[in-house]
């Protein structure tokens, strides 16, 4: 049930790309933010200096652009309660850290990594379940504090965890979840440098900024306690959470690198189009009553809801995707097609060819069922664009028969007399020629086809013919004439 108008944020931290994980995560929030009225913020929580990388930040905007997924506020966009950065707001969080460390909520922690290291040790040695800050600098008294603040002692601010009564969560997805209080650490909430971590950085700012629905991938459901501690402390409106399920690699294990590509620009780079990258990514994890199967962005946000995200794991599922992509490319206007296909060759080896829109054009149409990528336009069917160098010897030994030749060269024959032949006049010929014969037309077509493509699959014959041209046709079928009845020779 949604009684406010939502204000949700997608807050990845640059780590140098944007992960598929984070793309759904993204997606969710535009699609909830969308199909309710609300708002969708980007927020960068950049505050782990270890992990900086540059560049990061811009690739990620750049990629949420591309895929389409629209913030309301965010970088480079109007919005009330930024920065949305969260390297520009350290004032913020030191003000909020000093408030808890005044209530009694939080408190500066001198320890040195060596004490906290000998203390870890020393927990596993007894086999405690958790290792857990032993509250030492919790009872330091004001004059110690301040004897250590002036001595330079670094320290950090951590939360301090009382006992009490569990802790629950009531997951939009997830349902109730109870977590024991006693396992929760003292958590650190700023760090020596003076940057908060994460968990103080994400409440303080899904507060400040209104957040209403806090939608995230399942990994961060075991920070959550923290942070209901934390809301709790501030006495702040807790907002509504919604854990994402983990995605997972066919095997069920965590989907990861070692797998396959998790980046969205390596699939961008494959040629997966956005709207099967958004489409795909949909259905990792939710799906309609009916399960439909393909969306448009705008199917999406018409039918997504929380309540129908799934709690089990979401197999990332390849060959889905390369079958999403194949349905999305067909439905594209053919002219959009060609300006990819274009793209395409420019970037391949055929890129100083002169090739009209015209006769791409009729490669797009004759292709479109048999490609999932605009880039198998040109792996699937080279011979659109240079005459084959070899012929495949399954074919020949199982479709070159003796009179091939001689049947070859009746059809050259006729096509020499047509002028300007259209599609249905190299099949009018074809079959004449089969006619006069008197045998089947599969006995020239099959010789046609890989006298003229060097291989057995592809378009429609005549598809294939036409494409090519009368000239180039007969210029093909003559240079095989020359090569093919040897290579039968050889292989029989
Ligand atoms: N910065 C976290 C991330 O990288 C955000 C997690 C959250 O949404 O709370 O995913």
């Amino acid at each position: 049930m949604i009684n406010k108008t939502p204000r949700v944020r997608f807050a990845p931290s640059p780590t140098g790309y944007l992960h598929v994980g984070g793309l759904r995560t993204a997606l969710y929030n535009y699609l909830f933010a969308k199909k309710n009225g609300g708002e969708f913020i980007l927020r960068i929580e950049d505050t782990d200096r270890n992990r900086f990388v540059e560049g990061a930040v811009e690739n990620l905007i750049e990629t949420i652009n591309w895929v389409g997924l629209e913030y309301d506020e965010g970088p480079n966009k109007d919005g009330n309660v930024g920065p949305y950065f969260q390297s520009e707001r350290l004032d913020v969080y030191k003000k909020y850290s000093n408030q808890l460390i005044e209530q009694g909520d939080a408190y500066r922690c001198f320890c040195t990594p060596e004490r906290l290291t000998a203390l870890r040790e020393e927990q596993q040695k007894a086999k405690l379940p958790q290792a857990k800050y032993d509250k030492l600098c919790l009872h330091f008294s004001k004059e110690e504090i301040e004897q250590n603040i002036e001595d330079g002692k670094s320290f950090i601010v951590r939360l301090n965890v009382k006992h009490g009564e569990n802790v629950i969560i009531n997951d939009i997805v997830r349902d109730r979840v109870e977590f024991t209080r006693d396992v929760i650490d003292d958590q650190v909430l700023i760090k020596t440098d003076g940057f908060p971590t994460y968990h103080m950085a994400n409440v303080v700012d899904d507060h400040l900024m209104g957040i209403t629905h806090v939608i995230r991938g399942e990994e961060w459901l075991s920070s959550t306690p923290k942070h209901i501690l934390l809301y709790n402390a501030f006495g702040w409106e807790l907002p509504e959470f919604a854990h994402l399920p983990l995605l997972l690699n066919a095997d069920r294990s965590k989907l990861s690198k070692r797998q396959g590509d998790v980046a969205v620009e390596d699939y961008k780079a494959k040629g997966y189009l956005k709207e099967a990258l958004l489409n795909f990514v949909s259905l990792l994890g939710w799906s309609t009553s009916d399960n439909e199967e393909l969306f448009n962005l705008d199917d999406l946000v018409e039918k997504f809801s929380l309540e129908r995200v799934h709690k089990a794991g979401a197999i990332f599922n390849i060959e889905k995707f390369d079958w999403i992509n194949a349905e999305h490319l067909r439905k594209k206007d053919k002219l959009e097609i060609l300006q990819m296909l274009k793209t395409e060759l420019t970037q391949s080896k055929y890129k100083d060819l002169e090739l009209s829109d015209e006769y791409l054009l009729l490669i797009v149409e004759a292709m479109l069922e048999r490609v999932s990528f605009v880039k198998e336009y040109i792996d699937n069917s080279p011979y659109f664009y240079e005459r084959p160098t070899t012929y495949d010897e399954a074919v020949i030994k199982k479709r070159w028969k003796d009179d091939s030749v001689e049947l070859l060269q009746k059809y050259i024959e006729k096509l020499s007399v047509l002028n300007n032949p259209v599609k249905e006049d190299f099949e009018i010929a074809l079959k004449q020629v089969a006619e006069e014969a008197d045998c089947g037309a599969g006995r020239i077509i099959h010789p046609a086809r890989v006298a003229t493509s060097g291989v057995g699959i592809g378009p429609g014959v005549y598809d294939l013919l036409f494409i090519l041209g009368r000239d180039e046709v007969i210029e093909r079928i003559n240079d095989a004439l020359k090569v093919i009845p040897e290579i039968k020779a050889n292989i029989s």
